[in-house]
Parts: C-alpha cells; sequence; structure tokens
C-alpha cells in the first residue's frame, strides 16, 4: 500500500490527463502535416534556439531521448526538406541543424499547437496562475535535481537569475526585474548554474 497522500496522486493523475490534451493537440497537427510528433517538436525547437543547442548531441539531452532516436528524426527531416547539417569547423563529426525555408514556414504554420490549452489557462485568475507555475517549476527542479531529467531550461535554475520577492527577481543578463509570473520556462538564454 503506497503511503502517497491522495492529493499527491490526484496531481499526478491530473499532469497525465493534460498530457493526454498535449497528445491529442500535437496529433492534428501531425496529421495535417504529416510528420510525427517528435519531428513536430524539432520543427519548434529548432526554430527557438540557438545554433550550439541545434546539435544530435544537445537534442538527445534536451528530449531525454537517445542520439540513434535523434539523428533519424532530423535524417527524416533533413530528406523532406525541413532542415539541413553544416558541418562544425572545429569538429568535423558534429553537426549543427537549422531549419530551411520551408522548415521556417512550417514552423509558423505549427507555432501555435497549444492554442486550446494557452486559452483555458488564460481564463483562470493571475495569483491563481502564479501559484501553479510556481508549483510546476519547483517540481520540474526537484525531477532535474534527481537525474529524472537532464535538462531543465528554466529562471529559477539560471546561473542569471538572482532570486527575490514577487517582482524584484532579477535576470542579470537582461537586467530585467520579473515577477512570478514572468518566470520563464525554456528561454534560449539559459545558462545553467551549478550546484542547484
Ligand atoms: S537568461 Fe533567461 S532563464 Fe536565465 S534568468 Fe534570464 S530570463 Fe531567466
Amino acid at each position: 500500500m503506497s503511503n502517497h497522500n491522495v492529493i499527491d496522486e490526484n496531481i499526478a493523475s491530473a499532469l497525465e490527463k493534460l498530457m493526454q490534451v498535449q497528445r491529442l493537440l500535437l496529433w492534428d497537427i501531425t496529421k495535417k502535416e504529416k510528420l510525427s510528433p517528435i519531428q513536430i517538436q524539432f520543427l519548434i525547437y529548432l526554430g527557438k534556439y540557438p545554433p550550439e543547442y541545434c546539435k544530435v548531441s544537445q537534442m538527445a539531452r534536451e528530449f531525454d531521448l537517445t542520439k540513434a532516436t535523434v539523428s533519424d528524426a532530423l535524417n527524416s527531416l533533413e530528406d523532406k526538406g525541413y532542415v539541413k547539417k553544416i558541418r562544425e569547423a572545429d569538429d568535423k563529426r558534429s553537426h549543427v541543424v537549422s531549419l530551411t525555408r520551408k522548415g521556417i514556414q512550417t514552423g509558423k504554420r505549427i507555432h501555435g499547437w497549444q492554442d486550446v490549452l494557452v486559452s483555458h489557462i488564460q481564463k483562470f485568475p493571475m495569483d491563481r496562475k502564479e501559484q501553479f507555475i510556481t508549483v510546476l517549476m519547483d517540481l520540474i527542479q526537484s525531477l532535474y535535481r534527481e537525474g529524472v531529467i537532464h535538462v531543465a531550461r528554466m529562471c529559477i535554475t539560471c546561473e542569471n537569475f538572482v532570486p527575490g520577492e514577487n517582482g524584484t527577481h532579477h535576470c542579470i543578463l537582461t537586467d530585467r526585474y520579473l515577477k512570478d509570473s514572468e518566470l520563464s520556462i525554456g528561454c534560449a538564454h539559459h545558462r545553467n548554474r551549478e550546484a542547484i
């Protein structure tokens, strides 16, 4: 018999239900674009992140996949004309992957794939959303610390982040003061903080 509280199990079940919603939304896009879910996610990722993150090894870490799985998906995207690979000058075995014109156009088309979910989140009052996002980020950080996931690109794990009270968190890189509601998940400028 598990010694977890009912609410802990219920929260995990609720997250699973939300993942099901995301799978359904992603599935709609994959049918329209005739690409697999991971290929769609790679196109979105490549459109968002700078070249140093757009290599097979880095993407394998980001998505918690094997390098072989990432390579296969990228090779298929290359064959279909969505991405191109450029060999790195200082390491001939490594490639940087970038979107072609077709990849960029597709990326723009699929950008709002989560809009249905976002429109429902929008209806909640700001104070509840701030509490919710704070708990979610703490949960992601906890899973990251335990090694369940290997990348957690959030303000609270970033070396540029100086925590404060709501409204006085500071991003040193951009010199912006941030409220809880403005903390970032998936920031392209994130730099991993040692010993989080
Ligand atoms: S660089 Fe990005 S992730 Fe890091 S503190 Fe600034 S906004 Fe947050």
